[in-house]
């Protein structure tokens, strides 16, 4: 059966997150996109009413919601300002490859410092010379006794600023492309460095940051999973990611479809509400069927990885669907707004900056291309679970 119906018990989350979103976010998310500020006030409310690492396990003292739910959450919270939202949600992608691949024992040291504090992890794959094609990377792990010694740059980290915590992705094997590739859970210490904030067109409010790594050592029991299987663990990562980003994506657009329905209702030309040209009705329509359809397909994908299914296709539809609409709906919001769009007095052209990014990160929108092409052209016969290898 298929059935989207909200528990109440998902009810109850989104009108949490939605009050959280208006009461919190919304009222400074203009002014902290304007200075691109952090918002670690906005971090610790949200910390403290478990807004947080909504995905950590029971076990560890998490919540251990589902990613249905995560993606409820996100939705709201990305409605209010999708750079606070990114600040609030990046811990979930740096925690996914420790909650897959860790030990026992480095899962909970990692998941039980997050859930007691507001703390901050980051996910650092990508390079200088490694962005779509992750095998380029130049980041070394050299084992050395009971140790792995990395050196190498990340850039367009996440949160790189402020993380206690790195996701780092070395090589470990240099002449086995993405085959040399391990993942590490490393704690910030000296040897890590914050070379460059980046000065960014949208999400403001998030942190996105240089960290070089000069002879850092981590214990081989952090290492995550296997040696040389890091790529592999990094693509069933953006599995279980693309679902909330999408759902981040839906959030944007649903916001820009709001204020240019408001507007279109407010705005008189030729004496009556632009609402009432046709040529009007029809952005706002399609706005509204964007918006509906990137939600389905977002809870979609977040369904399936809560069954324990395989959902490498479904996320990246969901992604694709969802960013591209998100850049539509945020650029026809401003065309609604007319030349008042185009100020930022008015609320959407912020939208229309932070709408591009989800078109970037977590894999462009060709790559997502890519991946729907590869599993549409060669399916896998069967039905693999979702913690089967991408
Ligand atoms: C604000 C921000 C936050 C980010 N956060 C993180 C983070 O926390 N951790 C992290 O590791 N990374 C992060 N990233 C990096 C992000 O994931 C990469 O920017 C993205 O994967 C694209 O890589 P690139 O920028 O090197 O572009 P490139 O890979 O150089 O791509 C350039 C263009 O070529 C296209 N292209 C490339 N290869 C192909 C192909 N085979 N077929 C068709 N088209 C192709 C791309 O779609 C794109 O349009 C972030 C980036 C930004 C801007």
């Amino acid at each position: 059966m298929v059935d989207f119906t909200l528990t109440d018990e998902q009810k109850s989350l989104r009108e949490l997150a939605h009050d959280f979103a208006e009461r919190e976010i919304r009222p400074v998310a203009w002014e902290l996109d304007r200075t691109a500020g952090w918002p670690q006030a906005i971090l610790d409310k949200a910390h403290a009413i478990g807004l947080m690492n909504t995905h950590m396990p029971e076990e560890y003292g998490g919540s251990g919601l589902s990613y249905l739910d995560g993606c409820i959450i996100s939705e709201e919270l990305a409605w209010g300002c999708s750079g606070v939202q990114t600040s609030l949600g990046a811990n979930s992608l740096a925690s996914v490859p420790v909650i897959l691949a860790g030990s026992e024992e480095v899962k909970r040291e990692f998941a039980e410092e997050l859930v007691a504090e507001p703390k901050i992890a980051s996910f650092c794959l990508t390079e200088p010379g490694a962005g779509s094609d992750v095998s380029g990377m130049r980041t070394r792990a050299v084992r050395k006794g009971d140790k792995y010694v990395i050196n190498g740059s990340k850039c367009f980290i996440t949160n790189g600023s402020y993380a206690d915590w790195f996701i780092v992705y070395a090589k470990t094997d240099p002449e086995a492309g993405h085959r040399g590739i391990s993942a590490f859970l490393v704690r910030k210490d000296d040897t890590i460095v914050v070379d460059k904030k980046e000065d960014k067109m949208g999400q403001r409010a998030s942190n996105t940051a240089t960290i070089t790594f000069a002879e850092t050592e981590v214990d081989a029991r952090y290492l995550l999973g296997e040696e040389n299987k890091g790529f592999k663990l990094a693509m069933r990562v953006l599995d279980h990611t693309r679902p909330g980003i999408s759902a981040v994506a839906t959030g944007i657009s649903r916001a820009a479809f709001e204020f240019a329905s408001t507007y279109a209702k407010e705005r008189v030309q030729f004496g009556v509400p632009i609402a009432m040209h046709q040529a009007i009705q029809f952005l706002i329509a399609d706005m509204a069927t964007k918006v509906h359809l990137s939600r389905l397909a977002t809870w979609n994908s977040a369904v399936l990885l809560d069954q324990g299914r395989r959902n490498t296709l479904e996320s990246s539809h969901a992604k694709r669907f969802a960013a591209d609409s998100a850049m539509e709906v945020a650029t026809d919001a401003v065309q609604v707004y007319g030349g008042y769009g185009f100020i930022k007095d008015y609320p959407v052209e912020k939208l229309m900056r932070d709408a591009k990014i989800m078109q970037l990160y977590e894999g462009t929108s060709q790559i997502q291309r890519l991946v729907i092409a590869r599993e549409t052209l060669l399916p896998r016969r069967i039905e693999e679970p979702a913690t089967a290898t991408a």
